[in-house]
């Protein structure tokens, strides 16, 4: 389109969660559908390489791309916004930055010179922003979030690199947007603009000009409240955008085009485009807001206070639920609780069940009790990675008899490891470099749960796991009426399971959560949702919205 690539730059002001990623989605959406090829990249302050060492309690969810990098949960939706398949470029930390330089430094490449923060790393930052100008697919626009809020010490460099960039590209090709607050007083009874006043005047002291402002609040900024912050911070009234509080992140895009934030970017960049497409996705809000009905799914997991940690499973249930016309009401069970009080207490209710991924040992005893409460009740079941893992070990122990059966993961020393390390992993250091990460071809067989759901026998998903079903218990678990449908294409992976005598009940070693898109649910997210509304209709369409419920469909921005 353009001959030079644009670029937006995004960065976050007064604190942090406000929804930038959400923002530059958004952004990206609605540059897409006006005909532009946008890429959205993250640069995240932290001084780890990458966000697969962190702990979820402080990082939530690990996105895994196709080539099979660990990245953060903000691609998911850049991602799921843009409907683009991103790569281990799209994400980088000051961690990767310093490491690059460093390596240069030891190899010699700076002779004489002292490294330095400016130039060496800004330059290095600013070749990571620039890098997919070279590419096949160059972008008519990047959008570039910045992590971490202005003001942090730690993201100084990348705020003097995108000041740089203003300079070096232009104005024209350069444009600043700012994602604030603007919090409401109640004592008061006032929206505070104050915040913000500050924050731009920090970014400005860097030498930043924001040419937009997206305002997040509770309700609406009135004219008169937007027209004080044009005043304070040198926006243009109508670039100071009222980001309020959404019913669904996916109205966010819908509402910064009604007050023609795209066209204002449109216009910076002097791209003379059309207006956005935007039907399937306005259809798309429309049934997200207005379920026919509302069915129960229950999320078994080790981190049942910490939804960050499923962002893309529960992105992937929304998207089910409206090609459903469902609202899917997702109840946290702790997998601990299952074990203290047994699993009819917590499921008996339920239209379906989820047992999601996880590492370490704990609440796996209650994973599996829920397993097989669902299995022998005929309630619908996905099991993804150790969620399939877990299904494994109850089959083999409660169907098969192997009382013993359990994880390498858990026990070295086991009777019936029917989950164990490949044999070619076995020797290798145990906890690095021998994770299986990324996109993977599978085969699957047809006339099976699997095949109804993709209706195509090759597919590929991305994985992120250390263990794999133990191929010694192939036989004995087929005898005993477990079908393994989806092997890698050497036939030496098992990738899938499902029990063909059950309503629905599927295990994938792989994350399907990864590949769902809204307007486009994952085949198995969609199937596991059909099966549970069925569940729900067959039970008489009783299951109600309980305070152990509460609408993360409807996830606020
Ligand atoms: N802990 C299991 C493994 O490493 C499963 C990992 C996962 O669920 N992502 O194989």
């Amino acid at each position: 389109m353009s001959v030079k690539t644009k670029y937006v730059f995004v960065t976050g002001g007064v604190v942090s969660s406000l929804g930038k990623g959400i923002a530059a989605a958004s952004i990206g959406l609605l540059l897409k559908q006006r005909g532009l090829k946008v890429t959205n990249l993250k640069f995240d302050p932290y001084l780890n390489v990458d966000p697969g060492t962190m702990s979820p309690f402080q990082h939530g969810e690990v996105f895994v791309t196709d080539d099979g990098s660990e990245t953060d949960l903000d691609l998911g939706h850049y991602e799921r916004f843009v409907d683009q398949s991103l790569s281990k470029d799209h994400n980088v930390t000051t961690g990767q930055i310093y490491n690059t330089v460093i390596t240069r430094e030891r190899r010699g490449d700076y002779p004489g010179a002292t490294v330095q923060v400016i130039p060496h790393i800004t330059e290095e930052i600013k070749s990571r922003i620039k890098k997919f100008e070279k590419s096949e697919a160059k972008p008519d626009v990047t959008i570039v979030e910045i992590g971490g809020t202005v003001g942090d010490i730690e993201s100084l460099p990348f705020l003097e690199s995108i000041r740089q960039m203003g300079q070096e590209e232009g104005p024209e090709n350069v444009m600043f947007v700012h994602v604030t607050l603007i919090p409401f007083v109640r004592t008061a009874g006032e929206f505070k603009t104050k915040p913000t006043q500050h924050s731009v005047r920090t970014l400005q002291s860097i030498g930043i000009q924001p040419n937009m402002l997206l305002c997040r609040s509770a309700k609406p900024l009135s004219e008169p409240l937007r027209q004080k912050i044009s005043l304070f911070c040198s926006v243009p009234t109508k670039a100071v955008i009222s980001a309020e509080d959404a019913s669904t992140i996916y109205a966010v895009p819908l509402a910064f085009h009604a007050q023609q934030a795209d066209d204002i970017i449109c216009r910076h960049f002097r791209l003379e485009v059309p207006e956005p497409d935007l039907t399937d996705w306005e259809h798309m809000v429309e049934k997200i807001n207005n379920p026919q009905r509302t069915i129960k799914i229950g999320i078994c997991g080790k981190y049942v206070n910490l939804k960050d940690a499923y962002k893309s499973i529960i992105e992937a249930f929304t998207h089910a639920g409206v090609y459903s016309n469902a609202q899917v009401d997702l109840v946290w069970v702790s997998s601990e609780d299952i074990k203290q009080s047994g699993a009819d207490k917590f499921l008996h209710d339920l239209n379906g069940l989820l047992i999601p991924g996880g590492f370490g040992e704990r609440g796996v005893e209650g994973k599996i009790e829920a397993i097989r409460y669902v299995r022998e009740k005929n309630i619908p079941f996905l099991g993804i990675c150790l969620g399939m893992q877990c299904a494994v070990i109850e089959f083999a122990r409660n169907v098969c008899g192997l009382k013993e059966a359990h994880s390498y993961e858990f026990y070295r020393e086991l009777k019936h490891p029917v989950i164990h390390l490949m044999a070619d992993q076995e020797g290798v250091t145990e906890l690095g470099g021998t994770m299986r990460l990324g996109a993977y071809p599978c085969v699957i067989d047809k006339n099976t749960t699997t095949f109804e759901a993709y209706q195509t026998v090759e597919i590929h998903e991305r994985h992120r796991h250390r263990y794999e079903l133990n191929n010694a218990y192939r036989k004995m678990l087929l005898e005993s009426g477990l079908s393994l449908p989806g092997l890698s294409p050497d036939g030496r992976l098992v990738e899938i399971v499902e029990i063909r005598d059950h309503p629905w009940f599927v295990g994938v070693q792989f994350h399907p959560e990864l590949k769902s898109r809204p307007t486009r649910p994952h085949p198995l997210f969609r199937e596991f949702v059909r099966a549970s509304v069925a569940h729900y209709e067959k039970a008489g369409g009783e299951a109600t919205r309980t305070e152990s419920s509460p609408d993360y469909s409807k996830t606020s921005q």
